[in-house]
């Protein structure tokens, strides 16, 4: 067997297209969907998920107001004053707080002071404790692309048996929500789990999301599963690689996400569908 490929350019494409629409319809109400994006430093990959976010934003519409401060002068104080002023500005819909933060910085205290009705990252506890209930408002980008990615191929969770490898709380822990409410039999594997191939063998749906290039061999993988890799790895060849061996993996799997391709197109056109989404509620 050789899976079936889920394209996230594809399926992001339809997305951001969704958003335009949408955008428009807020913009002819007299409402321009507005994101405010806050980097502190100059962390080269932040900046240029930053820059990313403002060329996808402006293709659909969205407008940006950029706050970049320099690392040094930046205390959480002066942070937290500004995310203040942003929760308090009735024309900003969603602000994003680029992580990570420097060293120095409180960045728990910054996240817990975003507003949750602009939190479109999906981040603050107001709106893990929202999924978690199974009323969610925003969730966090990567995990409802990964969603989505499965709506698209046709697999339905429920009653499958879906393992999400990564517990983080951005990714892994929100993903695993999700599946369960879509009523999937969830487990969640990381770092102590002791037998992960075991693990593997037997999910319908395997979510890797841990950060370790191939960790996830070919003939783990259940005939017929499908298999979305979060994972995006640097290889010392400059080449990426997610967290499944593709290569072994696609000849046992029904459907299969690629690196790069799969998942990561996803996590920015969910963040512009928060922000409309947020828009949305200012129109009324
Ligand atoms: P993270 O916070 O570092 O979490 C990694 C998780 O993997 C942890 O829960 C860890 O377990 C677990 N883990 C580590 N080694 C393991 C092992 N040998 N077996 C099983 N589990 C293991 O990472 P993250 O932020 O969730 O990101 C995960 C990956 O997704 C990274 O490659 C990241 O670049 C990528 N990512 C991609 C996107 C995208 O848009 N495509 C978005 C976000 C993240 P413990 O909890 O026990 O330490």
């Amino acid at each position: 067997m050789t899976a079936a490929l889920i394209d996230g350019k594809a399926v992001s494409a339809q997305v951001l297209e969704e958003v335009r629409q949408r955008v428009a319809a807020c913009v002819a109400k007299g409402v321009t969907p507005t994101l405010a994006v806050v980097l502190v430093g100059d962390d080269p990959a932040s900046q240029i998920y930053v820059r990313n976010k403002g060329r996808r934003a402006a293709e659909v519409g969205i407008a940006t107001r950029d706050h970049r401060l320099g690392a040094k002068e930046t205390t959480t104080e002066s942070l937290l004053e500004l995310v203040a002023q942003l929760d308090a500005d009735p024309e900003v819909d969603g602000i994003l707080v680029q992580l990570p933060l420097p060293g120095h910085i409180d960045a728990d205290a910054v996240l817990l002071a975003i507003d949750p009705a602009k939190d479109v990252d999906g981040f603050h506890p107001d709106n893990l404790g929202r999924l978690v209930l199974g009323k969610p408002r925003f969730v966090p980008c990567t995990p409802a692309g990964c969603m989505r990615l499965l709506q698209e191929a046709g697999v339905d969770p429920a009653g499958k048996r879906a393992l999400v490898i990564g517990r983080s709380t951005i990714v892994g822990k929100p993903m695993a929500h999700l599946l369960l409410a879509a009523n999937a039999t969830v487990t969640i594997a990381h770092s102590r789990t002791t037998n992960l191939a075991e693990e593997v063998s037997r999910a319908d749906i395997v979510v890797a999301a841990v950060g370790r290039a191939h960790l996830v061999r070919g003939e783990w993988i259940k005939p017929g599963a499908a298999v979305i890799d979060v994972g995006m790895n640097r290889l010392d060849t400059g080449k990426l690689a997610g967290d499944v061996d593709f290569e072994g993996a696609r000849q046992r799997a029904g459907a299969i996400t690629p690196v790069p391709g799969g998942v990561g197109p996803m996590t920015i056109a969910g963040l512009m569908a928060n922000v409309v989404r947020s828009a949305e509620s200012r129109v009324g």
